[in-house]
C-alpha cells in the first residue's frame, strides 16, 4: 500500500517526462531553451515570457507558479492528486537533498509550514502528506531535481478510481486552484 505514502509518484512516472520539452507549459512555448528539466525549464519559460512582455500574473498562472521565495519557488502539480496539491522546488538544480545549502533548506521547511497553513485554510483537511523522493528508485517522477510535494489529506480519499487506473476526479480545475492558492500565500505570510 505504498501508495498512502508516495500518492504523487504515479502521475508523474507516467507522463512528467515523455513531452518534448518537460515542463514548458503550452502558453510559455516561446522559450526557445531546453535545460532538460521539467523544474529548470518551468522557471526559465515563465522568466523568459515575462522579460518578452507577457504579464507576470499570466506567465505565472500558465505555469501555475504560487510563490517565488528567495531560494524555493512553490508551483501546482501539473498532475495533482487532491486539488491543492502542491511542490516546494528549489531554484538550484540538485539530485539529493543533502546536497541543498542550509538556507534553502531552512527556507524550504519555513514554506511548508506555511504550506500547510495556507492549506489548512482553503481546504479544511483531515490531514497533510508532505513528501519527497529522492532518487528513481525511490520513486522520483523528475529525479535529476528534488521537490517537495504538499498536499491536503481527507479520510478515504484514496478512491476507487485511483487504485484502478492512477487518474482522479478533481473538484476544481488548475486555474481554480492556482488562483485561491496566489491569494492565500499573499494573505498568509509566514
Ligand atoms: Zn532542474
Amino acid at each position: 500500500m505504498d501508495y498512502l505514502w508516495t500518492p504523487w509518484r504515479y502521475a508523474y512516472v507516467t507522463t512528467a517526462e515523455k513531452t518534448p520539452r518537460p515542463g514548458i507549459p503550452s502558453a510559455l512555448e516561446a522559450f526557445p531553451g531546453d535545460l532538460g528539466c521539467v523544474f529548470c525549464n518551468l522557471i526559465a519559460s515563465i522568466d523568459y515570457a515575462i522579460e518578452h512582455n507577457m504579464a507576470a500574473e499570466q506567465a505565472e498562472g500558465a505555469g501555475g507558479l504560487v510563490l517565488r521565495a528567495r531560494y524555493n519557488f512553490i508551483c501546482l502539480n501539473a498532475f495533482p492528486y487532491t486539488s491543492g496539491h502542491l511542490m516546494i522546488v528549489p531554484y538550484a538544480h540538485l539530485d539529493r537533498l543533502a546536497a541543498l545549502p542550509a538556507d534553502a533548506a531552512h527556507e524550504m521547511t519555513d514554506l511548508a509550514q506555511r504550506t500547510e497553513r495556507v492549506l489548512d485554510r482553503l481546504y479544511a483537511p483531515h490531514g497533510f502528506n508532505f513528501g519527497m523522493n529522492v532518487g528513481q528508485a525511490a520513486g522520483a517522477g523528475v529525479a535529476g531535481h528534488i521537490h517537495l510535494h504538499a498536499m491536503p489529506r481527507w479520510v478515504g480519499d484514496t478512491s476507487f478510481m485511483t487504485t484502478i487506473a492512477e487518474s482522479r476526479t478533481l473538484p476544481e480545475t488548475l486555474e481554480i486552484t492556482w488562483k485561491r492558492l496566489r491569494e492565500a500565500f499573499a494573505e498568509i505570510s509566514a
